[in-house]
Order: structure tokens, then sequence, then C-alpha cells
């Protein structure tokens, strides 16, 4: 069957699923393989549970009219995906980087939300099956879209390019992650960097963060750059305060001088800065920009303040590299604050850099003063130091649990494998 006529079933049913245990009647399924699972094999069931239609690449036994069977079912959902986007014309804008893609996502969408119909990625729903399923997810009206790109290897950005065809793109930073699939720090500027050259080569606009000197070698050729930063671009603002919630004042490009943001952390001025530039450029009227970002209160385990048993924790456990780990170690050492528990969680996928990295953020932690470290697994195990450590979360929790700690604060971060939300119970 021809993307044409599949996508004509698709507008006809125009929600798709991956998924048999969420599937809801009228849905087509594409019958997608994991490294332990054969969705194939599921097809059949997907019909019975009210599938329109499934899409297979294999035959299966059961299967009747409604199973279309292609060559490739994930390359089918792309090239679907792709087909849908075509059909609007509208500012697609892509955000990928090594930390805060959510965050500023969120910020970005919070803005142009409060003016245009927006639709962007839900949740970190950002990789090869999520691109595809949130741009087949888009509804005829959108006006706006934002989405999120993860990588963790070559040529992946590249590939989500081709089918959600950006006109605008944000490389947040490039920092120390997934180094193990994108080879070093190199690696990675190469890999995030596939963005700028599909912008580059479709003459499209960027929006760039004027603090870091790779992004302006890595954006050269680029025609349309609008910038953002502490001291340079068309948008300038610095942190007022972070105690603990983020205050920023904005020096130049917007009509308001002051944002109080709900988000913890120093480092998410950027994310802020890009998304007011963001805001700017498709015109949202000033005190609807000011007033989204100050609106919006992560409730995802980033850069998140949860108050618990009398104690102010700062739960940033979603995930964790060597970049975010350092960011959050310093804004937690200049938070003023009478006692101050560190409760970091091993960082994954660092392949030969695992050992020194993690002794790097041994050496950091040993530079400030703290009532009490803790940390839980991973490669924290293989360092020298003499701070206590358990090997999983459960552990850490009934540690925590026993001490009774009250009026205290804690920044509780790891990858997230590590589970460190699993703390507070
Ligand atoms: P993922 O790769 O898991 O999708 P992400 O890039 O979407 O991550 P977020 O989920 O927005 O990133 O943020 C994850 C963590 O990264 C935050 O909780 C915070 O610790 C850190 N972080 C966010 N923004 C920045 C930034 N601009 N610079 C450094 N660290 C940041
Ligand atoms: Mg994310």
């Amino acid at each position: 069957m021809t993307i044409e006529a599949l996508y004509k079933l698709y507008l006809q049913h125009p929600s798709v699923q991956t998924d048999t245990r969420k599937l809801k009647k009228g849905d087509i399924f594409f019958a997608l393989k994991g490294a332990n699972f054969n969705g194939n094999l599921f097809a059949v069931k997907a019909l019975e549970a009210g599938a329109a239609y499934a899409v297979i690449d294999e035959p299966v036994e059961g299967a009747d009219q409604r199973c279309i069977l292609v060559e490739d079912v994930l390359q089918t959902l792309q090239a679907l995906a792709g087909y849908h986007r075509q059909q609007f014309n509208i500012p697609f804008i892509a955000i990928t980087g090594s930390n805060g893609k959510t965050t500023t996502k969120e910020l970005v969408y919070a803005v142009l939300a409060s003016h245009y119909k927006t639709y962007t990625t839900q949740g970190n729903l950002n990789n090869h099956i999520g691109v595809p399923l949130t741009l087949l997810s888009i509804p005829a009206d959108a006006e706006m879209a934002v989405i999120e790109m993860g990588a963790n290897h070559q040529k992946e950005i590249a590939g989500y390019c081709v089918y959600t065809d950006p006109t605008h793109g944000i490389i947040t930073n490039c920092g120390k992650a997934h180094l193990e699939g994108f080879g070093g720090i190199e690696g990675v500027r190469k890999g995030k960097g596939e963005l700028y050259d599909y912008i580059r080569a479709h003459h499209g606009t960027i929006f760039r963060c004027n603090d870091f000197d790779y992004l302006h070698t890595m954006s050269k050729g680029i025609e349309k750059v609008i910038g953002y930063g502490t001291t340079e671009g068309e948008i300038t603002g610095e942190v007022i305060a972070s105690e603990p919630f983020l205050e920023v004042h904005i020096a130049k490009g917007a009509g308001f001088e002051r944002v109080a943001t709900q988000l913890v952390g120093a480092y998410n001025v950027s994310n802020v800065l890009c998304a007011i530039a963001i805001g700017k450029t498709f015109k949202v009227p000033d005190e609807k920009i000011k007033k989204a970002i100050e609106s919006y209160a992560p409730s995802n385990s980033r850069s998140q303040m949860v108050e618990r048993d009398g104690n102010h924790i700062i739960l940033d456990a979603y995930n964790a590299n060597p970049t975010s780990m350092r960011a959050a170690v310093e804004n937690f050492a200049n938070l003023n604050a009478p006692k101050k528990v560190l409760m970091l969680g091993g960082m994954m996928e660092l392949g030969e850099d695992s050992i020194t990295e993690h002794q790097q953020m041994i050496d950091l932690i040993n530079s400030f003063t703290w009532h009490q470290v803790v940390l839980v697994g991973g490669n924290f195990q293989k360092t020298q130091h003499s701070y206590l450590f358990f090997h999983d979360s459960t552990e850490a929790a009934s540690w925590y649990k026993q001490q009774n700690f009250s009026g205290t604060h804690f920044l509780i971060k790891g990858s997230r494998s590590m589970q460190m939300e699993k703390i507070l119970g």
C-alpha cells in the first residue's frame, strides 16, 4: 500500500497506537518490533480489541483484509508522520540538546499556547517512535508545533528531520551526555549539529544560546539566527536570584524586566530566555509571555521543589549526566540554607569516561561543605570518597526514613534507571 493510500485510511481513523494495552476502538495499530517483543504477534489481538487496521511487516496467522502488510512498520510509521506533517504550513520548532529539552519545550509551549493553537510532544516522547507518534497526533487546526528530539547516537536527529521538516531549530546545549553512543563530546556536537545542518540546508531559523561558543561555530552558514544569552543577542537576561526559585532580569528584548519562575536552578535561565525569544519572534504579547513562564510549575521530577516531612526537596531525579549534575550541585551549593543534604545517584551511558566522570563529581562535592552526602549506585562505587554509599535507591530510602530529618534541604538527582525519586517513598 502506498503512503498516500495509507494516509487516506489515517484521515478516517486519525489515531495510531503501537501498544495493544492502550488501544482504543478505531485506532490504527502499528506492529513495531523491539529487542524483546514482536508487535506482529499482537496484530490480530489488536483487531479483536477494536483496531480499525493493523500495519504489519510479517505475515501473521488469522490476518484478514484489515491487516496491511508493509516492508517495514517503523519506516512506514515515520513516512506516514512525514506525510501528515506536510499537510501543515505552520512553524515546526524542533528542540534538541543534551540538557533542558523537555523544560525548554514546556516553557516554549506555555508561551506559544497562550496565543496560538499549539501542539507539542507529550511528556518525553522524543525518540524514533515518539517523534512520529507526536507528529501524527497534531490536529488539523494547529497553528504551531513544538517537537522535542532526543538522541544518543549519530544520524538520529538527521533522521527525525527528514519527516519532521523543522522550520525552526534549537540546540539547548551540548554537554557530557550519552558520551558512549556519540563518541565523546565532539561526537555530541556533531550529532546534535545535525539539526543545524538541516536548518542550514533548508534556509530555516535557529534560536541560539550565545553563551556557548561552540554553538557559534556549529551554526556557521545559517542565515537566520535569533540569539539569546546573558550578554549577547536579541534577548539578554541574567539570574537575579535562585533561592530556590529562579528569577531573571531581562536586560534587552522584552517589554518586561523581571520574570519570577517556579523552576529551581539557575541553569534554567537559558531555557527561559529561549522561550522569551520564541514568544517575541512569533509576536506573542509581552504580558502573555511573562505570565506563561511564571505560571509554569514543573511536576515531572525536573527542577521541581517538593515539600515533604517538613523538608525542602529539590527533586531533579528525572535524569542526570555530568553536565546537568554539575549544574545542579553548584546551584544547590549556592543555595542559602542551614542544613543541606546531597543525595546523588550514578550517571549512566558514559562508557570509558564513567569512573573519571564520577570521580570528578566527587571532587566537585568535596569543594563544598554539606551536612551530609549520600551516594547511590552506579560508578560512584568505584570512586575514592568518604561519604555514605548505598547500592540502590531502596536502601537509600530506608536510610532517609530512619533519619527523621526536618527543616533540611535536599538535592535528589541521578540517572533515570537509579529511580532516585523512590527515596521519598
Ligand atoms: P532527556 O534527555 O531525558 O529528554 P531533557 O534534555 O529533556 O532530558 P529536561 O528533562 O528538561 O532535559 O531536564 C532534565 C534535567 O537537566 C533537569 O532536571 C536539570 O537538572 C537539567 N537541566 C535542565 N536545563 C538545563 C540547562 N539549560 N543546563 C544544564 N542542565 C539543565
Ligand atoms: Mg526530555
